[in-house]
C-alpha cells in the first residue's frame, strides 16, 4: 500500500512517516527543494519503501499529475501535511493564505484528475485555528466543539500574521470540505485532523541543532531553557496542546479506519501555561536547577491581564472518543523536548 504525504520533511510530517514505514507502507513523501530530499532521505537512512519527490510549489495546476501517473494504483492514501507555518511574513495573503487555500485546493483536484481509483482517503492536516478565532474566549464564549468554525473574514486575515495563520487554515479547511462535499472526489473519502498547539521533541535529533532554525512547536520550550532565575512568570494559560505523537496517532488511526470518515477529529489535551512549562523543566531536568526558576518556590505575581481569558471552552468528546487512547501528559512532552534542547546548551 502506498501513502503520498505532502511536506514530508516537516516536524509532525516526519512521525507520520517513521510510523508508515514501520507499518511497511510505501511512502511517496513530497519536499520543496533537493537539499531537503537528500537530507529527509538521509535521516531514514535510505529506506527503499521512502520515495522523495521535490515539488517546489504545490500551487502550480497539475503539479501532482506525474506523481500519480508514475505510482498509478499504488497510493491508497493521501495525507496533506505541507502549508506555511509560523508568523514571519510580509504580505499575508501571498505568503500565507493563498499558498495555503490553493496547495489544498490543487492537490485534491490532480486527486480527482490523475488519482485513479485506488485512492481511498485524503487526511486534511488542518488546525485548531479553524476552530477558533484568534480572538479566542474575547470573541466567542460558547463552548467549542468540532461543528465550531471561527467568523475570520479575508481582510481580518490580513491585519498580521497570527491572523494569517487562523485564517489560511481556516480557508483551506473549508474549501476541502466543500470540494469534497461536491463529489469531486469520487470514492475517495476524507477526515481531518485538528491539533492544537503541537508539543514534544523532534524525531531526529539531528535536526535540533541550532537555536535560530527551531521548529515553531520547539521554539515555546526553547524560551524557558535560558530565562535565568530572576525570570518574571507570567501566569496567564498560553493556549491548549497535544503531544506529536499523538498526533501520528491520530493521522494513522484516520487512514485505517472508516469511522473517522467525514469527520473533524480535534487533538486537544491540557492547557499550558509559563508556571507549567517551567515547573516541568524543573523537576524534570536537573541541570536546568539554578538555570531557571522553581515555579513551585516562587512567589509569582499575579498578572494585571490574569482575569483576561485567554483560553476557550471546549467539548472535543467526540473526538476523543474514537481515538479512545490515553493523550500523552504535558509533563512528558515538556520533559522531552528539554532534553532533546538540552544538547543545545552543552
Ligand atoms: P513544519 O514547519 O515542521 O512543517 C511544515 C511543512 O510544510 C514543511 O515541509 C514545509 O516545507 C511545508 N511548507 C511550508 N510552507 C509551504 C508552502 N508555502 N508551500 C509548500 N509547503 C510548505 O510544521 P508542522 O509539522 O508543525 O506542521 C505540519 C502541519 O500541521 C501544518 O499544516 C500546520 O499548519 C499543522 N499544524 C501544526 C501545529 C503545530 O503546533 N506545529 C498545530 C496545528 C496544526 P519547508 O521546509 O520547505 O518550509
Amino acid at each position: 500500500d502506498g501513502v503520498l504525504i505532502t511536506g514530508a520533511n516537516g516536524y509532525i510530517a516526519e512521525y507520520i512517516i517513521d510510523h508508515l514505514l514501520q507499518e511497511n507502507y510505501v511512502v511517496i513523501g513530497t519536499v520543496r527543494n533537493k537539499s531537503k530530499a537528500d537530507k529527509i532521505m538521509k535521516l531514514f537512512n535510505y529506506s527503499p519503501d521512502l520515495k522523495i519527490v521535490v515539488i517546489p510549489d504545490l500551487t502550480i495546476p497539475h503539479v501532482f499529475r506525474d506523481i500519480f501517473i508514475q505510482y498509478q494504483n499504488q497510493i491508497e492514501y493521501v495525507i496533506h501535511t505541507a502549508g506555511p507555518l509560523g508568523f514571519d511574513y510580509t504580505n499575508i495573503y501571498e505568503e500565507v493564505i493563498r499558498p495555503s487555500v490553493e496547495g489544498t485546493l490543487n492537490l485534491m483536484r490532480d486527486i480527482s484528475r490523475y488519482g485513479g481509483e485506488s485512492i481511498k482517503k485524503f487526511i486534511l492536516t488542518s488546525s485548531s485555528s479553524a476552530i477558533e478565532h484568534p480572538d479566542g474566549y474575547v470573541n466567542n464564549k460558547s463552548i467549542h466543539t468540532e461543528e465550531t468554525w471561527p467568523s475570520i473574514t479575508q481582510s481580518e486575515g490580513c491585519k498580521n500574521a497570527v491572523n494569517g495563520y487562523y485564517a489560511s487554515k481556516t480557508f483551506a479547511e473549508k474549501e476541502a470540505w466543500n470540494f469534497y462535499k461536491q463529489g469531486n472526489l469520487k470514492n475517495c473519502k476524507m477526515c481531518s485532523i485538528n491539533p492544537d498547539y503541537v508539543m514534544g521533541p523532534r524525531l531526529f535529533d539531528e535536526e535540533v541543532v541550532d537555536v535560530n532554525s527551531l521548529n515553531y512547536s520547539l521554539q515555546v520550550i526553547n524560551e524557558f531553557m535560558d530565562v535565568g532565575l530572576d525570570y518574571k512568570i507570567d501566569d496567564r494559560p498560553m493556549g491548549r496542546c497535544i503531544d506529536v505523537r499523538d498526533v501520528t496517532r491520530a493521522h494513522i488511526m484516520a487512514m485505517e479506519n472508516d469511522s473517522f470518515i467525514d469527520k473533524r477529529i480535534v487533538l486537544s489535551n491540557e492547557i499550558f501555561s509559563e508556571p507549567l512549562i517551567l515547573q516541568y523543566l524543573y523537576d524534570e531536568i536537573p541541570e536546568l536547577h539554578g538555570k531557571i526558576p522553581n515555579p513551585s518556590k516562587t512567589i509569582i505575581q499575579k498578572s494585571p491581564k490574569s482575569d483576561e481569558n485567554r483560553v476557550v471552552d471546549v467539548d472535543y468528546s467526540k473526538s476523543a472518543k474514537l481515538l479512545n487512547f490515553q493523550y500523552i501528559p504535558l509533563r512528558q512532552s515538556v520533559a522531552d523536548t528539554g532534553k532533546q534542547l538540552l544538547k543545545l546548551y552543552k
